[in-house]
């Protein structure tokens, strides 16, 4: 036997007896032995000088690291939105069918690891990545390398990213702690610290897992369904969990879940949920994105973060914009690791809506990003008292307006509360950035320096702020200070900070980045507003009115003349035939990189969007496209090769 030929073998070998010993916990032969079949393979490796891709020496990890290497996904990563109840489920699932009523429904566990995306080229892994930001991650080839369900080796040859979960199972896990010093706690925070240690070999000895569940992206293959992408990683050696199921109906995924749920606490591994997306490619690709996620899926939450409370008590706020919001005082309580006293009721009608009542319990959840909220009434008080809707300004006493079922102050100039709201707003880090003007700070400004709008703060010295109380030489100055270096500013967030109704900071750089200049946004008509991907007719009339109102010109060109200077995006032809026009790509393209004609589109002025809708002016047309091709084809959208692009571009 040649010495390749039995380094096969003993390869072959030791991933058996490692099966059996990690994974059934059922070792068929001694350590000495296994140690023996190992050494004899590091021995024939050093005198072949050869490592074949699957051979478990690979897997023991490497040198220590100093620092984890940044490292670009191939594109942006999603995140899933969610839904915490049965009904929730059903609605967006009727919403899909109303696509179309042919569809069908993959129903996936929810795996609760930490999210890694693995590059494979030419049958071989490349390198394996963090979650990080969904830009960049964080390269952890060293240590993924060493989970011994990541393949090194595939049948696909071509240029793969697949997704998946670093996990260390409860099995694994018993067996660290059986030897270790410290014992670990939390099987999804070992794995997470596994791969997040700069030393593979302590990956290497937590002996985690990997389930793959998507491929982010793929040279020279499609797939017609999330099925075939499914069966495509088993093919290539991917474990991929016991549990995958394609549905129909709304009953049948409710059933899914709720096998999922009474099964979950003896499963081998952690989950937090299930996936739920449609089956068929063709259909997302109708369906889309939104910013932050893809529509067409959604991931189900099983530990529903709610609790019940008292409500104590409702105060109304008064937010930058005028809006009056009532927010419920609680008896204080603790959910999800954080103690909530406070949570918003939306509005008047919401209140009537859900029956709830001071003294009585409520129903509060949080989630994540949002503050918390009140859903509904738990059990009412005794002595309950009904919740009075507000007439006056809590803050200026003004008689409060209604638009629709929401509230607001008029008394744009006079009232404190919307005052200190906008110069806080202005004042914020994503904003003019000034250091130092806390909300106590603003408070004082205007009571003491009768400040009324963020424009008069340019107008204020080192000398102003030593008149206030507890203002110090060192504290004015350093005021006074941030104010004169917040002049400098970018036109996005520029546009944050002046509060545009509804305009957060990311729609504040799709407008900055499609009209280039304030002057360009000013004289910008509605059409082209609503235009932009992303912005609906509400912000584009929010945006377009707001440019309107004389009050807020007049605010504007006080900025300006106080020695606010705007720093425009990067220089981009807003004369060029392409600009404002929507492309989409699809398909290889002969010359340019995806990449590249991305750059010469947004060059000119133009936009990229990553689906086909009636927005879309242009889809510029490779070889081999995608389902948005035929989508393109029945919208009639104009379609162009390179060289028809590059000819429009000249
Ligand atoms: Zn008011």
């Amino acid at each position: 036997m040649d010495k390749i030929a039995q380094m096969k073998k003993l390869i072959e070998q030791i991933n058996i007896h490692n099966h059996n010993y990690y994974d059934l916990d059922a070792p068929t032969i001694s350590d000495a032995e296994y140690d023996k079949l190992y050494y004899t393979l590091v021995d024939l490796e050093k005198e072949t000088g050869t490592t074949l891709p699957s051979s478990p020496t690979l897997r023991v990890g490497g040198a220590v690291l100093d620092a984890f290497a940044k490292k670009e996904h191939p594109k942006k990563l999603y995140s899933l939105n969610k839904v915490r109840d049965e009904d929730d489920l059903r609605s967006w699932i009727r919403d899909m069918q109303s696509f179309n009523p042919d569809m069908t429904f993959t129903v996936e566990y929810k795996f609760d690891g930490l999210h890694l995306v693995i590059e494979y080229n030419d049958g071989k892994f490349v390198s394996a990545t963090t979650r990080g930001n969904g830009f960049v991650g964080e390269d952890v080839s060293q240590q993924v390398k060493t989970i011994r369900s990541v393949p090194l080796e595939i049948d696909f040859k071509g240029h793969l990213f697949v997704e998946g979960e670093g996990m260390m199972t409860n099995h694994a896990l018993k067996i660290y702690n059986r030897n270790a010093e410290e014992k670990l706690k939390n099987a999804r925070n070992a794995a997470a610290g596994a791969i997040r240690n700069l030393d593979p070999k302590e990956t290497a000895k937590r002996n985690l897992d990997f389930f793959c569940y998507a491929v982010l992206q793929i040279e020279g293959k499609t797939f017609n369904s999330q099925q075939e992408i499914h069966e495509f990683l088993q093919k290539n050696g991917f474990a991929i969990g016991d549990y995958f199921k394609v549905v129909k109906t709304a009953d049948e995924v409710i059933e899914q879940i709720r096998w999922i749920d009474s099964r979950k606490s003896s499963l081998d591994i952690l989950i937090d949920g299930a996936v739920v997306s449609i089956n068929e490619i063709r259909y997302r690709d109708d369906i889309g994105w939104t910013t932050k996620f893809p529509k067409w899926a959604i991931a189900y939450k099983f530990v529903a973060q709610e609790i019940s409370t008292t409500l104590l008590d409702v105060v109304w706020q008064v937010g930058r914009t005028g809006k009056v919001t009532p927010i419920a005082v609680l008896e204080p309580v603790e959910l999800a690791g954080a103690t909530v006293q406070k949570a918003t009721l939306n509005n008047y009608d919401d209140i009537l809506r859900k029956n709830v009542s001071i003294g009585s319990r409520v129903f509060v959840r949080r989630s994540n990003e949002v503050i918390p909220e009140v859903l509904g009434l738990a059990e009412r008080g005794e002595n309950a008292k009904e919740i009075e809707e507000i007439k006056t300004c809590p803050s200026c006493g003004s008689a409060l307006v209604k638009k629709g079922p929401l509230l607001y102050c008029p008394n744009q100039n006079g009232c404190f509360e919307q005052i200190e709201g906008r110069l806080t707003h202005f004042a914020s880090r994503d904003a003019f950035n000034i250091e130092g003007m806390s909300e106590k700070t603003a408070t004082v400004l205007i009571q003491m320096l009768n400040v009324k709008n963020p424009s008069d703060l340019y107008s204020l010295s080192h000398e102003d702020f030593l008149t206030l109380d507890k203002f110090k030489d060192k504290k004015a100055g350093n005021l006074a200070k941030s104010i004169e270096k917040s002049k400098s500013i970018d036109l996005h967030k520029f546009l944050y900070a002046i509060g545009i109704s509804e305009v957060g900071i990311k729609t504040a750089r799709d407008i900055a980045n499609r009209f280039g200049s304030l002057e360009n946004i000013m004289h910008a008509k509605y059409s082209e507003i609503e235009n932009i991907t992303d912005i609906g007719p509400i912000i584009a009339k929010n945006v377009y009115d707001f440019f309107k109102n004389e009050e807020n010109i007049a605010e504007i060109n006080k900025l300006l003349t106080a020695g606010v200077k705007i720093k425009n995006p990067a220089k981009r032809d807003f004369t060029s035939p392409i600009a404002g026009k929507k492309f989409v790509l699809t398909g290889t393209l002969p010359t340019l990189s995806r990449a590249e004609a991305t750059e010469l589109i947004l060059a000119g002025g133009g936009e990229v969007a990553g689906s086909v809708s009636a927005k879309t002016d242009y889809i510029l047309l490779g070889e081999n496209p995608g389902s948005k091709f035929e989508k393109a084809k029945s919208l009639g959208i104009k379609m162009l090769s390179e060289d028809e692009f590059k000819k429009l571009l000249s």
